[in-house]
């Protein structure tokens, strides 16, 4: 048992290889999950929660996926913009010529920063890993107000870890990545996943709400005398019936628009607005999927409180809170707790991926 997103999608096809039967249960009416692609009236190739990209160093997993789909090279760029301009975005040393009209080398981009960056002592927040690596003026220019809006939160009540996902750069690399393997599902997400979850051993359970039902789900007498092993992938503290309180998530609306005689919007993939508009960023798909169409179709991200939960909030005030229900949950017997929302990680996909794999081989106990 488990979504039909990532981390249950895993799951179940590891343990269905295993020779488990499982049945996937999920409340929305599709697979797989927040990575959802589809095609829209317009028959461009979106996704319906706001851009997934693939990457990953890890070969298990590439392995692993690449028997369920094909795949398109494609490395992300992303530009951000400032007072105007779209600078390559992770900072690196184009950003800091054209931005302040230098001509720096590598050494020189080395110097640059060693000059601006502030000594912080210890790095516990996403406020010390900016300050401590680009120093104050990229730091407003760059990430203080794209983090309130994304977070709703100051960098400094955020854990170092979440500006600590972007890198800088003294070269000019402009990729938002640089794994090994950095590429997309050749015909979607959604293709990828159903063909993960076609087997014989995989029962899909669509459009039922697992928790609404947990009781007689979990009733020995339903089971053949048997209560199921449940591998848990929604909100964490849902599972435990919100029993210390709420733990927070942060939600996105998503604003599709197609653009009928635009064939190419922008000039990357992805583009950061961290100082004006509602929206942190603006992503137009044909980059991502190499799709060929007369149109274009693009989604602005809007940062919410309520909603679906997309994110844990990797908040300094909150981690007494999570760890609260962590603790908890490793003592739950008869269930697994994996993914983004039910151990209230930020992982990548390929993290979720990972972690559904080593989850489904201590199961099966491989
Ligand atoms: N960030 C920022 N400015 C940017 C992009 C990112 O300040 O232009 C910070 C922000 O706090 C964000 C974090 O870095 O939440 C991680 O960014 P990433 O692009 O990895 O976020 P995701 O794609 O997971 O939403």
């Amino acid at each position: 048992m488990g979504g039909a997103g990532g981390p249950g999608a895993t799951t179940a096809r590891a343990l269905a290889e295993a020779g488990r039967t499982v049945r996937v249960i999920d409340k929305r009416l599709h697979v797989a999950g927040n990575a959802y692609d589809e095609y829209d009236a317009h028959g461009v190739l979106i996704h319906r929660y706001g851009p997934h990209i693939f990457h990953t160093k890890d070969e298990q997993v590439f392995d692993f996926l690449s028997r369920f789909t094909e795949w398109r090279p494609y490395e992300h760029r992303v530009r951000s913009v400032v007072n105007g301009v779209a600078y390559p975005f992770p900072i690196n040393r184009d950003t800091l010529n054209r931005l302040y009209g230098l001509n720096l080398d590598e050494a020189g981009a080395a110097a640059f920063f060693a000059r601006v960056r502030e000594a912080r002592d210890p790095i516990r927040t996403s406020e010390d890993v900016v300050l401590a690596s680009v120093g104050r003026d990229l730091y407003e220019k760059f990430f203080l107000n794209y983090t309130r809006k994304q977070w709703g939160l100051e960098p400094s009540q955020l854990k170092a870890g979440v500006a600590a996902r972007i890198p800088v750069r003294t070269d000019t690399d402009d990729r938002y990545f640089t794994d090994p393997f950095q590429t997309m599902p050749l015909r979607g997400y959604t293709k990828m996943f159903a063909a993960m979850l076609d087997h014989p051993n995989i029962e899909l359970k669509l459009g039922m709400d697992f928790l609404a039902q947990r009781e007689a789900l979990l009733d020995r007498t339903a089971n053949g005398g048997k209560i199921p092993h449940v591998v848990y992938t929604g909100p964490l503290d849902a599972w435990f019936d919100h029993c210390y309180g709420r733990l927070p998530y942060r939600s996105l609306r998503f604003e599709h628009e197609h653009l009928p005689h635009t064939a190419r919007y922008q000039e990357v993939g992805t583009v950061n607005y961290p100082n004006e508009h509602a929206y942190t960023r603006i992503t137009e798909y044909k980059h991502l999927t190499g799709q060929t169409h007369a149109g274009t179709s693009i989604t602005r991200e809007y940062p919410v409180a309520e909603g679906e939960p997309y994110y844990p909030i990797p908040g300094t005030d909150n981690e007494a809170l999570s760890q609260r229900y962590l603790s908890r949950a490793a003592k739950e017997q008869g269930v697994t707790f994996i993914g983004r929302l039910a151990e209230y990680r930020y992982y990548n996909m390929d993290q979720v991926v990972a972690a559904a794999l080593a989850a489904a081989g201590k199961l099966s106990g491989k």
